[in-house]
């Protein structure tokens, strides 16, 4: 790739034209980095038309119209009791001679609209009608008002980007626009794979229906072989390096015996599964190639104690073992149980994260170096530059979905060849994990300890939700906490957002303290109330929330889930939710709140779910029966994240692009790809 385009995608949103950095950071949230190359990585979900209509009779309540009106009259907005406020309401008539109340809310909006919208003039006006129950149509809020001649302005297909964070369309439209012009000047003449890639990408961003952004579009199923074509070049890769040998110290030499100590501290018997992946594990650490192995076991199969025997195994011989969790709440958590089991051993365990700083960290880093530190737990932290280690032999990744094959690679880079154990609580069905972990070797631990019992799980229509809030008065009142998971929205965040918050208001008229938690809340807030919640003696029961409720996170006095619109998730999604409760010898209980509009498939994909605790079928099953369009994006699914392809409209292009990974040798595309989808390989690595 010719290093001016390269800058060019590498170049940070905020210095787009309208964009600047307050809006870069919310483009961060959204995008998941803030690079014109990642926004060029996050297409449209769906387009909206908006053809001008030249009656309002023509349309039902609920459509997006786009229309030329007459604006007649005003009525000013204004408070009255209670601090309510009344709206501005713009009184208007289409071509016709029939009316529309286009109404706008909130105090700053009361004149304004009234100065801009003078009576006698024409508007061309875009937004959603609605017929109220006395016939009359009105429009809050529209989202586009021009005068008649910049009718330009409003796209007859507008293409709806996944949002939140505030970011509005408009933005999002004004950002691509600016991007594609310049891009179009970067890439122009050559015809090779890079400009076809880019030429995909571009059909994908100016949408011309919701058709070419299905996954059997050409555009998409392009750009989805590519990526997939980029993940598996990083495998194939990172395959051929695994050939070599291990540091220094290969067959490390036992010099102390922990493990004997480890097995007899255990507070309980290890179930076959787990003594099996055990052997499995310190047979690939006593051979000369390093180890990468993946343990995939449903939520509460007891991972954590199995990667902890290895990291026993490798501080035998003295050498270091790196825990590496997606966030800082997972990796706090994980150490505050390790470390005490860390201490009967006698032996060092630390934890580093974003927020260690200073002369704290630098002591850290210090323990880390002489290899006094035996194993230490983090997050992205743990590949700072600055971060070194005396004899680095063994890294564990948590929630192996949430890192990429560069991210595993860079911190492998930090040892010599040290061996390498993830850990996952996604089952994916095998047809697929051969494809998604192609480098890796498997272990299953596919039972779970003794004395679970199975979370009885049900659904409910919608419509009974208040019975159910009076029974789960009388399980409150006996002690019971309640995960409530709101409404799963497909418009954006934001409205995910405003779902969540008018549940957590209603349920507050029925339980004393309930705790609210989303995604656009800071950290700190967050895990506040988190912390608050699976405090045994805080009084707060019932906690709402979107869907941020963190993989892994451990409350075992929580024993009821509720999920709302449950026919919007992917069944492993559901899987994983679920899996929030039922941590201890407490019966828990999982109910499935639906929709009106729930299909007959969405009721038996529902039933897969009351009828199974095993994640691989459950995985196997989601696949099997995903409508396409029915769910959300497969973000939620908890599998790998990918910008483009579709687990299972694209099966076919996973064996595909394996092949071509295997057969062709890495070149320049290959690299250029890498580079795009961030599977970038570290050189040497
Ligand atoms: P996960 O696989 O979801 O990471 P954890 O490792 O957090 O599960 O284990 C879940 C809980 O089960 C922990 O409290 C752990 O101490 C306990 N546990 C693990 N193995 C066993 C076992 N063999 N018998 C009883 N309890 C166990
Ligand atoms: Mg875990």
């Amino acid at each position: 790739m010719k290093k001016d385009l390269y800058d060019f995608l590498n170049t940070d949103l905020q210095f787009v034209r309208g964009v600047g950095p307050v809006m870069a950071s919310k483009f961060c949230e959204v995008l998941d980095g803030r690079r014109i190359l990642d926004f060029l990585l996050h297409i449209p979900a769906y387009v909206r038309p908006r053809e001008i209509t030249n009656s309002i009779s023509d349309a039902d309540s609920g459509d997006i119209i786009t229309i030329s009106v007459l604006i007649k009259s005003h009525k000013p907005g204004g408070k009255f009791g209670r601090g309510r406020q009344s709206p501005a309401q713009i009184i208007c008539s289409d071509k016709f001679g029939k009316n529309l109340t286009v109404q706008f809310f909130g105090s700053s909006f009361l004149d304004y609209w009234i100065l801009k919208l003078p009576v006698g003039s024409t508007r061309i006006i875009s937004g959603k009608l609605e017929i109220n129950n006395r016939g009359f149509a009105i429009m809050n809020h529209p989202e586009f008002i021009e005068l008649p001649e910049n009718i330009d302005k409003i796209p007859s297909i507008q293409a709806i980007y996944p949002s939140g964070s505030g970011i509005g369309q408009k933005s999002f439209a004004n950002v691509r626009d600016q991007i594609f012009a310049a891009l179009d000047n970067k890439i122009f003449d050559e015809c090779n794979e890079l400009t076809e890639f880019f030429s995909s990408l571009r059909s994908a961003h100016f949408p011309k229906s919701s058709e070419e952004l299905l996954p059997d579009s050409d555009a998409i199923m392009k750009l989805a072989y590519n990526e997939l074509l980029a993940g598996q070049s990083a495998i194939a890769i990172s395959r051929k390096n695994r050939k070599s040998e291990k540091s220094y110290k290969v067959l490390r030499t036992k010099k102390h015996d922990f493990l004997s100590q480890f097995y007899s501290a255990l507070p309980f018997k290890l179930t076959d599964a787990q003594t099996r992946t055990i052997d499995e594990i310190f047979s690939d650490m006593d051979k000369q190639t390093s180890m990468m192995r993946m343990v995939q076991g449903d939520v509460g199969s007891g991972k954590t104690i199995v990667a902890l025997a290895a990291a026993t195994k490798m501080a035998q011989s003295d050498s270091q073992t790196a825990l590496l969790a997606p966030t800082d709440t997972l990796a706090i958590q994980h150490f505050e149980k390790i470390k005490p089991m860390f201490d009967k051993l006698g032996l060092v365990c630390d934890i580093l994260t974003g927020r260690d700083k200073g002369k704290a960290r630098g002591e850290k880093l210090i323990s880390l170096r002489s290899g006094r530190t035996k194993l230490i737990i983090g997050t992205h932290a743990l590949f700072s530059d600055d971060v070194i280690y005396k004899d680095l032999g063994l890294i564990i990744i948590d929630e192996q979905h949430r890192f990429g094959v560069a991210q595993r690679e860079s911190l492998r880079a930090k040892g010599t060849n040290p061996d390498v154990l993830s850990l996952s609580a996604t089952p994916i069905p095998r047809s697929l994990s051969m494809t998604i972990y192609g480098d890796m070797d498997i272990s299953v631990i596919n039972e779970k300890p003794a004395g679970r019992l199975p979370i009885i799980t049900t659904k409910l229509p919608g419509l009974r939700l208040n019975a159910l809030i009076g029974r789960l008065k009388a399980q409150v009142g006996d002690g019971a906490k309640v995960f409530w998971v709101c409404p799963l929205v497909q418009e954006s965040e934001e409205s995910d957002l405003i779902a969540a918050e008018s549940r957590y208001e209603y349920l507050k008229k029925y339980f004393n303290n309930v705790g609210l938690v989303h995604g656009q809340m800071d950290k700190s807030s967050r895990d506040k109330v988190m912390t608050e919640f699976a405090n045994n003696n805080s009084k707060m029961q019932v906690l709402v929330s979107t869907t941020v409720i963190e993989v892994g996170i451990d409350i075992p006095s929580a024993t009821i889930m509720i999920i709302e619109n449950a026919e919007r998730f992917g069944l492993s999604a559901l899987h994983q939710l679920r899996g929030r409760v039922g941590r201890s010898d407490k019966q828990s209980y999982c109910i499935l709140i639906y929709g009106n509009r729930i299909t007959e498939n969405g009721i038996k994909r529902l039933d897969v779910l009351c009828n199974t605790q095993d994640g691989f079928i459950i995985a196997e099953q989601d696949l099997i029966m995903r409508g396409t369009g029915e769910l959300l994006g497969i973000k939620q699914s908890g599998w790998l994240r990918y910008n483009f392809v579709d687990y299972s409209a694209h099966r076919d292009l996973f064996k595909m692009a394996a092949l071509a990974a295997k057969e062709n040798k890495p070149n320049e595309w290959t690299n250029d790809l890498m580079f795009i989808f961030n599977q970038e390989l570290q050189a040497g690595a």
